[in-house]
């Protein structure tokens, strides 16, 4: 029997945890998310971020700026959120535009408020097996999902496809410290059909619809579809579900699976980083 891993459902759970948390608050935790240019897709998830916010009671705003803008123009911005004391949490929406150099944009913010583990400070606390501010909130919100439904990952064999640095290479970093043996494949993989299909659970993070067919998949597997593929038939996953379904123990759907999962920790994070923020305070 097929399991289906219900992000919506155990997102809901966090965020109304979230919520009771912070109507108890005086003071709100404030997130800033900054969008440059017009990528569709990029505005209508910012659009849900905030939407998710406001619901939990948080205080946030979206810093929209044209493609157009300069760099000095973002980082000037980043600055000043840094020193503004009311802020708690920042996120760069990315993609940039790609005259706009993104390590320079995402260093600048303030590792006590970097939000999604950009910084090479949080990311580099990660790797080592320290405990960044927090974690980057798409790895996280898998860990979370497979923890909610008791998926044991210490022996487990599991390939990350995608080596990403916000989804498979701190991904592949977590798993190994949860004991997992863990292979790391990406688009010059050779034989990935072949490794894929030995793995216990398969993760696919590499923005190409319905790619991962039954094929990479061994019967009992779990399987994890990070992909959010935008088609003319709607949102895809990385994963041809109806196909693979049957052959998993446990699968997670587009929508609905890892796309709340990562919004959830977005909320988490940034109420984790409001309460490190005022316990240096007092
Ligand atoms: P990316 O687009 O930066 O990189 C894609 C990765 O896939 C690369 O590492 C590349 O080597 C690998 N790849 C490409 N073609 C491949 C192939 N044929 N075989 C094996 N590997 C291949 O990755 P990203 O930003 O991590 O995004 C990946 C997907 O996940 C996208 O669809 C994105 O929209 C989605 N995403 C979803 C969430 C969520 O919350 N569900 C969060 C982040 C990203």
């Amino acid at each position: 029997m097929t399991i289906i891993l219900d992000g919506k459902l155990c997102a809901n759970k966090i965020i109304e945890n979230l919520r009771t948390q912070t109507v108890k608050l005086d003071k709100k935790p404030n997130l800033v998310v900054i969008q440059v240019g017009n990528n569709p897709a990029s505005k209508i998830y910012v659009k849900n971020k905030q939407k998710k916010a406001e619901y939990i009671g948080y205080n946030s705003y979206i810093i929209e700026l044209p493609s157009s803008v300069s760099e000095d123009n973002i980082l000037e911005q980043i600055y000043m959120l840094n020193d503004n004391p009311e802020v708690n949490a920042i996120l760069v929406q990315l993609p940039l535009p790609e005259n706009i150099n993104q390590q320079k944009i995402t260093e600048a913010i303030d590792p006590i408020k970097d939000v999604d583990c950009f910084t090479s400070y949080n990311f580099g606390w990660l790797a080592l097996g320290y405990n960044p501010y927090v974690l980057p909130c798409t790895p996280k919100g898998i860990l979370r999902l497979l923890d909610e439904y008791s998926i044991v990952l210490e022996g487990k064999n599991i390939i990350v496809i995608g080596r990403s640095n916000i989804v498979g290479k701190p991904l592949s970093l977590l798993l190994q410290q949860r004991n997992a043996t863990v292979t790391m494949a990406h688009s010059r993989t050779e034989n990935l059909k072949d490794i894929s299909s030995l793995m216990d659970i398969v993760i696919s993070a590499i923005g190409m619809p319905h790619f991962i067919t039954s094929q990479y998949i061994k019967d009992g597997a779990i399987v994890i579809d990070v992909g959010i593929n935008r088609t003319e038939e709607g949102l895809k996953g990385d994963v041809k579900f109806d196909e693979v379904k049957d052959k998993t123990s446990y699968i997670t759907p587009v929508p609905g699976g890892v796309g709340p999962m990562t919004i959830a920790m977005l909320m988490e994070n940034t109420m984790q980083l409001y309460n490190i923020q005022k316990n240096l305070i007092l």
